[in-house]
């Protein structure tokens, strides 16, 4: 491949962009369907007639997939050209047929609970609902584990103004929050992302202290404000979950993610067991620094100076390469994305930040945006952004709430293609010191999801603890978080980040609870699923795709015993994991070894 465009085609969706008199019909005709949907589901009070539940089903099905390709259009649109006026107005529109879809389908799982067995049996079996019969017995059990359905619906309206009203006020709170640093004499103020990229990217130690200290100190003004939002939120969450008889702050969230609380816990137990080596890279990153312990702000700073660089073309290529290594299917599929334009790289100003991977349902085409900018760090991106476009092409066939994977799995494909990459230029490094600075890379991002994460999961767990017995104290809150990283870091760092609960939007999130362990386990998963890969060979890229299949048809230990043969409530399969990614922690202990020795 040579002279690869960098820009994307979203043409094919629908001419003309934001002003597509295509894309007006199409809202229109969507806006129509779903009104007529809320008709016919309200016919069904009561009725055990499969007939009429199969037909309602498909076209609710169908409204699914239809809002899924114009939300996709319109934030692809969005990210291209961030100044996209009519775009946002598009999106506006989108985001009222959202809100009426629903509702519908909030309705739909109160007539649900109105079905009698006999009928209920008779429409699982029905062809249209049979291959969606995972994601409605969920729904059906969802609506039951809850309270009665009026209750629900007060509920609900209740949480406008109160559960996702203290969400959104914390983004208001923490929109007003400023940084103030001093820089060449002058005092500068810098907005949170800002001030994070600051303390955690800058080679100058001096500089990350400051910021760091600054940042705490900021927060530290405005603590009582983030306490009473935090513990206004999660008094709202504990409230709703009494009234349902759920006395479990994670139940919600395994059932979010289709996973058992064994698995959970035997999760984190392996990951607790093997933070030695761990432990050791930090103390290390320290000698490479010259202090005793390393700080907070120290975590993601990089101790050298070696960069690996790569033009688009040979990111491109070299990417195709190692996928083939895996699977042709799948190196053919991103030679596609790549001749076709489906990605939007080039580094140009007025694009959004970040990358992402948006589905085109009915079409079976993804389109890629991120911005390239010949790091190492853009050809993972590259690769990440190609898994989930793959995990899309292999699912292009199944109806769309087969597709519909929960978080914890959806990073599964992304996070496979990106260990694939990195795996490799760590293999293909031309010298000692492009090696070390790609560990050091691979090794913290480990170090985030065994070290990092960890900490939020133990501090939410405790935090929720005491929430059920009472408010809790800014103050509280500050020792309770404190007391998480020292158990999660193993009391590796001189100084810890007391006011993390405040500065993390994570916490105060209500449509993800407990928005941090499914990170940890999809990186684990998918690193799981690699370590499979490698003992295999050439014969696992089918058990894979097969896999990638079932990740919204079943729950988790039930995809991995039937594609992987293995029990997630086991340690074993945990292990074989970590044990890949404490091998890089140990071929970075053995290439720095003689560094620390000659300082
Ligand atoms: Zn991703």
């Amino acid at each position: 491949m040579k002279n690869l465009s960098q820009t994307w085609n979203l043409e094919t969706f629908f001419a003309g962009g934001s002003e597509s008199p295509e894309l007006v019909a199409y809202l229109d005709q969507l806006e129509g369907n779903i009104e007529g949907l809320a008709g016919q589901i309200a016919t069904l009070s009561e009725s055990n007639n499969v007939d009429a539940w199969g037909s309602v089903l498909a076209v609710m099905q169908q409204a699914n997939s239809d809002l899924r390709y114009v939300m996709s259009f319109s934030g692809c649109l969005l990210a291209q050209d961030v100044k996209d006026q009519q775009a946002k107005i598009v999106q506006g529109r989108i985001a009222k047929l959202s809100a009426s879809l629903g509702a519908a389908m909030t309705v739909l799982d109160k007539q649900i609970l109105t079905v009698d067995e006999q009928a209920w049996q008779a429409l699982l079996q029905d062809e249209r609902v049979q291959p969606i019969s995972f994601w409605l017995i969920e729904r059906r059990q969802n609506a039951f584990s809850k309270m009665a359905p009026d209750l629900e619906a007060l509920g609900g309206d209740l949480a406008v103004d109160g559960y996702h009203a203290w969400g959104n006020l914390y983004n208001t709170l923490i929109g007003r929050m400023s940084i103030k640093v001093e820089k060449d004499g002058e005092v500068k103020e810098l907005s949170i992302g800002q001030a994070q990229n600051m303390y955690s990217g800058t080679p100058d130690r001096e500089v990350r202290k400051a910021v760091f200290a600054a940042w705490e100190e900021a927060f530290a003004q405005s603590e009582e404000l983030f306490a009473a939002n935090l513990n206004h939120l999660g008094g709202f969450r504990w409230a709703l979950y009494k009234s349902r008889g759920w006395d479990s702050i994670l139940k919600e969230p395994c059932d979010i993610n289709r996973m058992s609380r064994a698995t959970l816990d035997v999760m984190w137990d392996v990951i607790d067991k093997n933070k030695d080596t761990f432990v050791q890279f930090l103390d290390r990153k320290a000698e490479l620094i010259g202090v005793d312990k390393l700080s907070y702000y120290d975590l993601y700073a990089s101790t050298s100076t070696a960069k690996t660089s790569y033009t688009y073309d040979e990111g491109a290529n070299f990417i195709v390469e190692q996928f083939a290594e895996f699977s042709p299917d799948f190196a053919a599929f991103a030679k596609r994305a790549f001749e076709q334009s489906w990605i939007e790289a080039e580094d140009r100003p007025g694009k959004r930040p970040g990358g992402f991977c948006a589905g085109f349902p009915g079409k079976n085409e993804t389109r890629i945006f991120m911005t390239y900018d010949d790091s190492m760090g853009a050809v993972s991106t590259l690769a990440h952004e190609l898994g989930h476009a793959y995990h899309a092409h292999v699912m292009g066939d199944m109806p769309f709430f087969t597709r519909m994977y929960a978080m914890n799995v959806a990073e599964t494909a992304s996070t496979f293609a990106e260990t694939l990459v990195t795996s490799a230029a760590v293999r293909s490094a031309k010298s000692d010191d492009e090696k070390i600075a790609l560990l050091e890379e691979k090794v913290s991002g480990s170090i985030a999801m065994y070290m990092d994460i960890h900490s939020r999961f133990i501090f939410e767990n405790n935090f929720y603890d005491e929430r059920k017995k009472g408010l809790v104290s800014a103050e509280r809150l500050n020792e309770l978080m404190v007391e998480a990283q020292k158990k999660a870091y193993r009391d590796s760092l001189e100084l810890y980040h007391p006011r993390f609960w405040a500065s993390k939007l994570h916490f105060y999130s209500t449509s993800v609870p407990f928005y941090n362990f499914p990170y940890t386990f999809g990186y684990l998963f998918s690193t799981g699923v690699y370590a499979l890969a490698l003992q295999e060979g050439p014969s696992f890229a089918d058990k894979y795709v097969a896999l990638l299949r079932d990740t919204a048809s079943m729950t988790v230990e039930e995809l991995a015993q039937k594609h992987l043969g293995v029990d997630l409530t086991q340690p074993e399969f945990w292990q074989n994991a970590v044990d890949i990614t404490v091998q890089d922690a140990k071929e970075f202990l053995r290439l720095t070894a003689g560094k620390v020795a000659t300082k």
